[in-house]
């Protein structure tokens, strides 16, 4: 059974009374999110979608936890920006101007690839919620169980517990009313009138009335546990960070049973994603890092659902910039083939092919390899790529034939330049000398075949190269096609390997292929 099943015939099981499944994702606009980020809406996107599958209702929320505040300026962002250092994401103009706040960019740069992907959730933006008042009451409550909340806490930590630090511990982030950073400190609690009073080091202080207060948040594990209670969260994931035995899952599970009455929701941990194909290591202070925008320019949605579905959350697997990206195309593409054929037996595979497609599962691209491999050949003109595909007997419309040729451009002259394959201007001699005299009237053959026929038939012409090469043992007729095919790509693209022989004779001119294959006349 698909590791999303599992998960939720676990949740009905555990719920089986509940009218809706509320399953929870969440994440801080730091920065732009990262693929490695997105495994945590990911994850949760296939339960809801099982747990939909299985008949249930259910809502699918993500938290932007933009009250959090500012820690570190990522390396893509100017360093003045230290200076916001302590206020909330929020709070903060945004760094390229284009949008209202610094969250607010890099939301909408999220949500436009969660969009394109087709994934729909409720967004739930934490600064909007924290500001409407609508936790005050839950602030007050986590206030006055302070103490309580300080002795959960330092049971998972090492340092010893000391009654002033206990007696001083207020588990919120109170942001300045003058200077808007998280600088105060607290004096004092008044529990007749819910007022906290409070002094900045900016040399602000205040009385403020908690009620009617907007400008408190919880702290995170203390934050957490309070959002599970307010929105009857069945399940959420966490980063394999969050998952240890004095983590935040296991601090904020038993906050939300001793502070707020509330089960921790179902938890799966996930592992972290690898960039396979780039030099450095991807994190987010170092500004080196692969958004699902950028996969996006690459992949096509199906191909990247389906290596998020492949995978269970506790697998960690690299995603490919380099020549498993044709690897990654391919193989989505045989499953998918066999899936409309009702030949793919494995059910996990089977499943992961419909968790990656959001309507209809139907093939209606070219291969990646065949669009990547002829591209540059025709100088990535796509209406001569098309050609080629129809001369061939494959039929794709402009607009797919153009989809999957805008991302094997892209992939090509980002990440794999050697691609960027060229037919030869001369004759490769010196390779033609050191064939045997066998391989040499091999290619003699085709030569005399090629000036006296027009192959557009693939399968003619298919037929007539493997009798070129023919051999009454199967074996040594293998080995001799596996090297006839090699000595062509050599002297058309000094490369051992190509598109399908057909195709590469539809593309290079007839005189110019004749030229590069045929010593007979020089
Ligand atoms: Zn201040």
């Amino acid at each position: 059974m698909h590791w999303a099943y599992k998960i939720a015939n676990e949740l009905i099981e555990k719920y089986p009374n509940k009218e809706t499944y509320v399953c929870a994702s969440g994440i801080s606009p730091s920065g732009s999110v990262h693929i490695g980020n997105f495994r945590e809406i990911i994850t949760t996107y296939f339960v809801v979608k099982a747990l939909n599958n299985l008949g249930k209702k259910t809502r699918f929320i993500f938290s932007w936890d933009d009250f959090d505040r500012f820690r570190k300026v990522p390396a893509t962002i100017h360093p003045t920006y230290h200076h916001f250092i302590g206020k909330a994401y929020s709070n903060i103009p945004d760094p390229f101007g284009c949008h209202s706040t610094f969250a607010e960019h890099f939301e909408k740069e999220f949500e436009k690839s969660l969009s394109e992907l087709g994934i729909e959730v409720e967004f739930i933006y934490q600064s909007k919620e924290y500001k409407s008042g609508r936790y005050n009451e839950d602030i007050i409550h986590a206030i006055e169980k302070r103490k309580e909340i300080y002795d959960i806490l330092m049971k998972f930590k090492t340092s010893v517990p000391n009654e002033q630090e206990r007696n001083d511990f207020y588990p919120i982030t109170l942001y300045c009313e003058n200077c808007e950073k998280d600088d105060p400190s607290i004096t004092q609690y008044n529990h007749e009138s819910k007022t906290l009073d409070y002094s900045c080091r900016c040399g602000f202080s205040n009385q403020l009335s908690i009620e009617v207060a907007n400008n408190i948040k919880l702290n995170w594990k203390i934050d957490w546990a309070m959002r599970w209670m307010k929105e009857d969260v069945v399940f959420e994931p966490g980063g394999r960070d969050h998952s240890s035995e004095t983590g935040s899952y296991t601090v904020s599970k038993e906050i939300a049973k001793a502070i707020f009455d509330f089960d921790a929701p179902h938890y799966t941990p996930y592992e972290f994603i690898g960039i396979k194909g780039q030099n450095q290591k991807m994190s987010s202070s170092s500004g080196n890092l692969i958004t699902p925008a950028e996969l996006m320019e690459i992949y096509l949605p199906e191909v990247i659902l389906f290596m998020f579905a492949k995978y269970k959350p506790t697998a960690a697997f690299n995603i490919g910039l380099d020549e498993d990206v044709i690897k990654n195309y391919s193989e989505f593409e045989r499953y998918q083939s066999h899936y409309i054929d009702q030949t793919l037996l494995d059910l996990d595979i089977c499943q992961s092919v419909e968790f990656a497609h959001i309507g209809k599962i139907d093939k209606k691209y070219p291969k990646f390899n065949h669009v990547a491999s002829i591209l540059p050949l025709v100088n990535y003109n796509v209406a001569l790529l098309k050609d080629i595909f129809i001369n061939n007997g494959e039929t794709f419309s402009f607009i797919e034939i153009e989809k999957i040729s805008q991302l094997a451009e892209y992939w090509i002259k980002k990440y794999n330049p050697q691609k960027n394959i060229m037919i030869n201007q001369k004759q490769a001699i010196e390779f033609y000398h050191s064939l045997t005299e066998e391989q040499q009237f091999w290619l003699k053959n085709l030569c005399d075949y090629l000036l006296n026929n027009e192959p557009q038939d693939q399968t003619e012409l298919m037929k007539q190269l493997y009798s070129i090469c023919n051999h009454d043992d199967k074996k040594i007729m293998k080995a001799n096609q596996k090297t006839f095919f090699t000595m062509i790509y050599r002297l058309v693209l000094n490369r051992t390997s190509g598109p399908p022989i057909p195709l590469l004779f539809q593309v290079v001119n007839k005189n110019q292929l004749i030229h590069l294959l045929n010593f007979n006349e020089s």
